[in-house]
């Protein structure tokens, strides 16, 4: 037998241990976290309806109307009405024809992927996107081909290179980066190609585009451009669970084929309400989006200014590389003495190499919350450039 408790060790040592935080009380920036107050900029609550009074009071005045659990799979007892009129709002609110209700974003991804390709197909996926992505492309036993972050022309080529059904796979926003696909011009490539294109828009859903609309609608593409879009719920929207939207072809096909959609319990009916409470306020509410957008801009200048390397972002991921996994460790634990919680990020979650800080911006955030958070780091990066162990590591 492999010795496990060994690999542990050795994780510890290669400063690639996963600790678990244990916060009590709602998600939103002021938490507590292994007991400790914090002020977070770690979460993907976007647009801080995680906890919004009115989601919760839609939740809780669904409860006795759908009862608490989803009681079977879709496909046999679970698909209630409220998963249904959620679906046709997603389509709405996506401008597509049809869309599909999915319990988690992995299951999505992992569905959706292996219900499109099989062998002897090709699936194309950038190197940066997400591991549901990676694993629904490695459950679906087709060929996966990996194309350089972002680089339509080396997409190109490959594509022209291969005969048969070929796919084509991206992160609509980067989850680790925080940049934006080049989504018209992967359109373009494959509809020269003939090939079929999925967008993950998981981070760009309820924060780019007009009314939050994602990433898709901000480039302008349409369903035809862009058939098969994914989206999760459990970030901007602040509820939980996914979906895929497009042509009626696609989520009937999905219905008969995608195995994480049709071997799982339905979610409970009730979350799909309080998703169809937050998807008004998404659209009503330009505000929310205004304001994170002046927080982005102010995190980048001040991080900017006091010589941090950020990427080149304009989403509410903002990492801040570091290269070396114990110093980005190590910038954590400082800001954490500070009452600050940004989380650390280490391979394999991001290449070797490239550890960093994923500061992730909220509307939930004021302008005095990240002032906070650049004094923070200011402090930090003083006390680390004094220690042996800091940031020149
Ligand atoms: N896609 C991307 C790009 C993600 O970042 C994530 C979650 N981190 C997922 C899919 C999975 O979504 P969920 O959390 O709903 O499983």
């Amino acid at each position: 037998m492999r010795d496990f408790a060994a690999e542990i060790e050795q994780r510890k040592r290669d400063g690639l241990y996963r600790h678990r935080r244990l916060v009590s009380g709602p998600q939103q920036p002021e938490l507590t976290a292994d007991g400790k107050p914090l002020l977070s900029f770690c979460s993907n609550d976007y647009l801080g309806l995680a906890n919004d009074a009115g989601n919760i009071e839609a939740l809780k005045n669904a409860l006795p109307e759908t009862g608490l659990g989803g009681a079977a799979s879709h496909l046999v007892c679970g698909h209630h009405e409220a998963h249904h009129q959620l679906e046709e709002r997603l389509a709405a609110f996506t401008r597509r024809s049809s869309a599909l209700f999915f319990s988690t974003g992995y299951m999505a991804n992992m569905g959706v992927i292996s219900a499109l390709v099989g062998r002897g197909d090709t699936v194309f996926s950038d190197k940066l996107n997400h591991a549901s992505i990676v694993d629904g492309c490695i459950l679906s036993r087709a060929r996966m081909r990996r194309y350089a972050h972002g680089d339509v022309a080396a997409l190109e080529e490959m594509l022209a290179k291969t005969d048969g059904h070929k796919v084509v796979v991206t992160d609509g926003v980067f989850s680790m980066d925080g940049d934006v696909a080049p989504l018209r011009e992967l359109a373009r490539v494959c509809r020269e190609q003939d090939a079929l294109l999925v967008v993950d828009d998981a981070h760009g859903l309820g924060v780019l585009g007009p009314q939050g609309r994602g990433s898709v609608l901000e480039a302008g593409l349409s369903e035809e451009d862009v058939p098969v879009l994914i989206g999760t719920l459990g970030k901007a929207v602040g509820t939980s669970g996914a979906f895929v939207a497009g042509p009626e072809w696609l989520t009937e096909y999905l219905v008969q084929k995608a195995r994480t959609y049709i071997y799982t319990t339905a979610m409970p009916p009730a979350v799909a309400v309080a998703t169809c409470a937050s998807l008004d306020r998404i659209e009503a509410d330009d505000a929310r989006r205004e304001h994170l957008n002046q927080l982005i801009a102010r995190f980048r200048a001040g991080a900017e200014n006091l010589g941090y390397e950020l990427m080149p972002s304009q989403t509410p991921i903002q990492p801040i590389m570091i290269g070396d996994n114990h110093a980005a460790l190590s910038l954590s634990q400082a800001l954490e003495e500070q009452g600050m919680l940004v989380t650390a990020i280490r391979p394999p979650t991001v290449p070797v190499g490239q550890a960093r800080l994923r500061v992730t911006l909220s509307a939930a955030h004021t302008t005095d919350n990240v002032d906070h958070l650049l004094a923070a780091l200011s402090k930090a990066r003083q006390l680390l450039n004094e220690s042996p162990e800091g940031l020149a590591q």
